[in-house]
């Protein structure tokens, strides 16, 4: 089982970064606070005036009658809007700040480094952007209430303590050092915890995330009960986590209580000797007491807001590491307009973290501008690795990329993936229309979704549903056939009319008379655009005017399908083995 994790930034630096996003709304926090001081200053007015009506009310001759509910109302209607304005503006900061918080989050995530996402799963992003923030801010915002509601009268009560002895006040104070160091050493432990609850909670959210995601699988495999197990045993330690927690949590005030008592007995003593020397009286000495006891009700109060407050901050400490995500390599300078569509990799090595073997290993290759270009091999020889290096999704590490004979690195990210439609092995498709899946973040063209449509043989489909163009596919496209997802992704590259085409099995789903069309399609931009084709069926890739096949990041060997074939190597075996099937 897991452990509570230890290596984190202090959270004082949590608190530092917090900061910036809550200082642009700082006039938000003054004016609540100026609010929750204006309905305060109300409430001593309301005994006042219940004593000038009784001491003086019922003199004759007094003042007019009519002045008592006219002050009356004022006083609640001011207290009413103070107190409507304390929480209005509070919301007010609180809704923008997450606002903020949320915007910055999300624009890490779009901007991440690829790689991250081999390892991000998407319940933990959406915890991060979406629920941390408000859960922080809004945790922040009760914190400074209950700072506002019980500081302020605090304060005063210091004031009179002050006013009235300030030697015993101020030896009163004597045990805060004590005090502080107990709540430092309970604080890490809370903290320790807490860190702790939120990695588990994180964890639990991912098992929802995955079940919903595989129902197929686990209603196929009857694995209900297996998933119960495994999401009894994430919310077990999500239990253990948070109560051990709320334990330390609660270790706080009978230990800090335990020692402002040692201090309350200190100052009774010596209260007491004071009053026997006839320093001062037993108004003053019962006074003094009261004000003390009502003092300490109020730091109760406050002591119980470390809770809220350390959590707020374990929360942002967890949400806000997605900021120290690196960025993508985005140095390129130079923006493309338009390519020719000339590639070359040059001795490229490429290998993911932990890898043994290197998933492209020294390979050379070119993809002529304007020619047909197939990639066939094993799976796992490395052929979608060859199109993360294309989109930049990947670096090499030994080697580089040339696009129209110029490094890729030198161009923006942004220019170069403009140069590309891919159409790749696992299908992707939005929660919406399926013209609003085609013309993906383009303006909408009822014309070219036509042409599209067409060519990817969806046409005819589309006019069968209910409402056509505008009908939703349903989350990830699951109201529609595994062929159709994929002639949908099909038409959205082809949309996109980019000069270089890539697909990556793009037709593995298809039956014979869709791939047909495809076909067709592709033939048609063939000699217009640089196309890079990888399929299994070797039957798409026959017209290639180039066929390289790869082996475990190498290659083979390369030509056309008949000198491959009369070489009577590798890719003679596979046709002859595909012919047999
Ligand atoms: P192909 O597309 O030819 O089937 P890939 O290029 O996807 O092969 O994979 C090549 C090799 O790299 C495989 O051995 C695969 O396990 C490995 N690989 C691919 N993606 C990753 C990744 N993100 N992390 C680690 N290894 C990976
Ligand atoms: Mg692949």
């Amino acid at each position: 089982m897991s452990q509570p994790p230890t290596d984190r930034e202090p959270l004082s630096a949590t608190a530092r970064r917090l900061a910036v996003y809550l200082k642009p709304h700082g006039r938000g926090v003054v004016l609540t606070i100026l609010a929750y001081i204006g309905a305060a200053c109300t409430e001593p007015l309301i005994p006042q005036l219940l004593k000038t009506v009784l001491g003086e009310g019922f003199k004759a001759n007094s003042f007019s009658v009519w002045w008592v509910p006219v002050v009356l109302i004022g006083l609640f209607a001011a207290r009413g809007l103070f107190s409507f304005l304390g929480q209005y503006l509070l919301n007010w900061t609180v809704s923008r700040t997450v606002f903020d918080l949320r915007a910055a989050l999300l624009n890490a995530l779009l901007k991440a480094d690829a790689r991250i996402y081999t390892s991000l799963q998407p319940g933990t992003a959406v915890t991060k952007v979406v629920n941390d923030p408000q859960q922080i801010v809004a945790q922040l915002g009760g914190a400074l209430i209950t700072l506002l509601r019980d500081g302020l009268p605090a304060l005063a009560m210091l004031g009179y303590l002050l006013w009235l002895n300030w030697q015993l006040t101020l030896l009163s104070m004597i045990t805060t050092p004590v005090m502080a160091v107990v709540v430092k050493r309970v604080n890490a432990r809370v903290r320790r915890m807490g860190s702790w609850a939120y990695d588990a909670q994180l964890r639990l959210v991912n098992k929802v995330d995955d079940l919903t995601r595989a129902w197929r699988v686990v209603r196929s495999f009857d694995a209900a009960d297996h998933e119960r197990e495994q999401f009894a045993a994430r919310a077990r330690e999500v239990q253990r986590a948070t109560l051990k927690t709320a334990a330390a949590n609660a270790l706080t005030q009978p230990v800090s209580q335990l020692i402002a008592s040692i201090g309350l007995s200190v100052i009774l003593s010596l209260a007491l000797l004071q009053a026997r020397q006839n320093q001062s009286g037993v108004g003053e000495f019962a006074a003094f007491i009261a004000a003390l006891l009502l003092l300490t009700s109020r730091l109760r109060h406050l002591s119980e807001l470390a809770q809220p407050i350390t959590n707020a901050l374990i929360t942002a400490q967890g949400s806000l590491s997605l900021l120290d995500i690196p960025a993508e390599n985005d140095r390129g300078s130079r923006a493309l307009a338009e390519c020719r569509g000339e590639i070359a990799l040059q001795a490229v090595t490429l290998r993911y973290p932990g890898a043994e073997q290197p998933a492209l290993a020294a390979l050379d290759l070119r993809f002529a501008a304007g020619q047909t270009t197939a990639l066939v091999g094993a799976s796992g020889s490395g052929k979608s690795s060859i199109v993360n290096l294309l989109l930049g999704f990947a670096e090499p590490d030994e080697g580089q990329v040339l696009l129209d004979g110029a490094p890729i690195n030198e161009l923006t990210r942004a220019s170069l993936r403009r140069q590309f439609a891919v159409v790749s092995q696992d299908i992707v498709l939005f929660d919406a229309s399926v013209a609003d899946n085609i013309a993906y973040a383009q303006p909408r063209d009822a014309a070219r979704l036509e042409q599209a449509l067409r060519a990817a043989h969806l046409w005819d489909f589309v006019q069968t549903l209910p409402e056509g163009l505008d009908t939703t596919v349903g989350a990830n496209g699951s109201k529609l056939s595994g062929g159709q997802r994929q002639r949908l992704a099909i038409a959205r590259a082809l949309y996109k009319d980019a000069p270089i085409w890539v697909l990556d099995e793009a037709t593995s789903a298809l039956d014979t008379e869709s791939e047909r069309a495809v076909q067709q399609a592709i033939e048609a931009w063939q000699g217009r655009k640089t196309l890079i084709v990888i399929a299994h069926r070797l039957s798409t890739i026959r017209s290639a005017d180039c066929i390289h096949v790869l082996q475990q990041g190498r290659v083979l060997e390369s030509g056309s399908h008949a000198e491959l074939v009369a070489r009577d190597g590798a890719y003679a075996a596979m046709v002859q083995a595909q012919f047999a099937d």
